[in-house]
């Protein structure tokens, strides 16, 4: 059964239970209020009247005449106080009985006495009828009883009619009530409803699909914290979609970067065992087959360091002085500048940060390598740590403006021929990007052609470097 409608039945319930014995209790207590007042009264009339009869027979009783005479004046006398509905018992005979009930059909009646005027109510064909007596002596002439003998249906028939009404009543607050609350529930409860259908959607892959949010209840707010999570299954979501779409592309190209070097060193070997060539060609086969090898061995080091920085247990992060780094990555880079007859100008103005110093040194060593390979003879790099970056900067033959975007995806080179001539794979700024991202931080890249590169690693979480700011996550 549906939630509205439970809910609905429980209040309609609890709505009837309430008015029911509401309505039957005030009932109840009003019928036994008018049956009790309406006894009250017979009581007081049959004393009062009791009394006056027992004045009269007491002072106006014909004394030495026969019982025919007696009972006449008890007749009259019963007729002239009491009337129509009172009866007159003398030592338990009937002495007189204006009612048009007959005694004997009465059944028995409660043994009357002289204190409070007793009652009994008797149902006879439909009717109900009370009796009310009371007994009084008067002057050693015997016993009296005066018998009240009434049909009170009224009362029970008011009362009837009453509980008619009530019912009535109640039949009618119910289907209101009935009405207003299925409509109140359902109207109520219809969010829950926008809330199921959309959830539904969301399951079945619309993850665009939003509540909207009309009430500033629970269910509002409900429906709130359901828009904030469909928000962030979204965008987690197209991560996870941007991260599959990234990894099928890394999959590509390094098929494709693996094709080339592995045909050039069958062609070669093919060559060398098939093929008779001189000495000088054989040697010179070799020297191919072992420079591709070589490429081939570069490729997986880096394509191992890019799948190793996804799995974020290996990083190791250390609060470690920019100046110590700096001096690591000069002695490493040393001889390779030195090589090409360059000149490497380290400057830190900065104090220590947290980082994985293995990373930052591959980082730094790869950006100096690209500079390396861009730059001239007689060329200075420069590699400035000052506030929240590091820069490495170079005077070389820069990147045209519309390749800059493309430089830090994986295995993108702008000059493909050249780049491999110099040993480059393309994934040295895929790496240097990833680096960046661990430390919290990104690359920023400047460039114009045949001035000049720059490129930075920016820690977005610190304003300084100088040790007292703000902390990195
Ligand atoms: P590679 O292994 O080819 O160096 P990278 O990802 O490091 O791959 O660089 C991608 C491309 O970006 C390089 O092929 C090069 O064309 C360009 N590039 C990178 N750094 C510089 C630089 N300092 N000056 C000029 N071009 C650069």
């Amino acid at each position: 059964m549906k939630l509205w409608k439970k809910l609905s039945m429980l209040a309609v319930l609890a709505i009837l239970a309430a008015t029911g014995i509401f309505g039957g209790t005030v009932l109840y207590q009003t019928a036994n209020y008018n049956i009790s007042q309406t006894i009250s009264n017979y009581q007081g009339q049959v004393t009062s009247t009791a009394y006056v009869l027992e004045q009269e027979i007491r002072n106006n009783a014909p004394q030495g005449f026969g019982d025919e005479t007696n009972k006449s004046f008890l007749q009259y006398t019963l007729r002239k106080h009491g009337g129509t509905d009172y009866m007159l018992f003398r030592n338990g005979k009937l002495a007189g009985n204006l009612t048009n009930y007959d005694v004997a059909g009465q059944g028995t009646m409660p043994e009357w006495t002289m204190k409070q005027a007793k009652y009994v109510i008797q149902r006879t064909d439909g009717h109900h009828i009370l009796i009310m007596g009371k007994q009084f002596a008067s002057s050693g002439e015997g016993i009296y009883d005066l018998v009240l003998v009434r049909d009170i249906s009224q009362i029970y028939d008011d009362i009837q009619d009453q509980v008619w009404m009530l019912l009535l009543v109640y039949a009618g607050v119910t289907a209101l009530a009935i009405n207003m609350i299925f409509w109140v529930t359902k109207r109520l409860l219809r969010p829950l409803n926008e809330l199921q259908w959309t959830a539904t959607l969301i399951s079945e892959g619309d993850f665009r699909r939003r509540v909207q949010v009309r009430t500033n209840d629970e269910v509002g707010k409900v429906a709130e914290v359901f828009n904030q999570m469909a928000d962030r299954v979204e965008r987690q979501v197209e991560e996870l979609e941007e991260v599959s779409e990234r990894r099928k592309q890394l999959l590509g190209s390094l098929t494709h970067e693996l094709k080339t070097p592995m045909t050039s060193i069958i062609g070669y070997s093919d060559t060398l065992l098939h093929v008779k060539i001189s000495k000088e060609q054989q040697k010179r086969a070799l020297e191919y087959i072992n420079a591709e090898c070589k490429r081939l061995e570069r490729l997986s080091g880096k394509m191992m360091s890019l799948v190793g920085m996804y799995d974020n247990e290996m990083i190791h992060f250390e609060e470690y002085p920019v100046q110590e780094l700096l001096n690591r990555v000069e002695a490493l880079e040393r001889y390779h500048v030195a090589e090409h007859k360059m000149q490497l100008v380290m400057t830190c103005a900065v104090g220590t940060v947290p980082m994985d110093v293995d990373l930052m040194e591959s980082l730094l060593v790869n950006l100096i390598d690209n500079a390396i390979k861009a730059s001239g003879e007689g060329d200075t790099i420069d590699v400035l740590a000052v506030n929240n970056r590091i820069t490495v900067r170079d005077w070389g033959k820069g990147i045209p403006p519309e390749e800059i975007p493309k430089i830090t995806e994986a295995f993108y080179m702008v000059d493909k021929s050249r780049s491999r001539k110099v040993g480059g794979i393309g994934l040295g700024l895929a790496l240097c990007k990833k680096i960046a991202e661990l430390h919290y931080g990104h690359l920023e890249i400047e460039s114009r052609l045949d001035a000049g590169t720059s490129i930075s690693m920016v820690f977005d979480r610190m304003k300084n470097m100088d040790g007292s700011q703000e902390e990195m996550g």
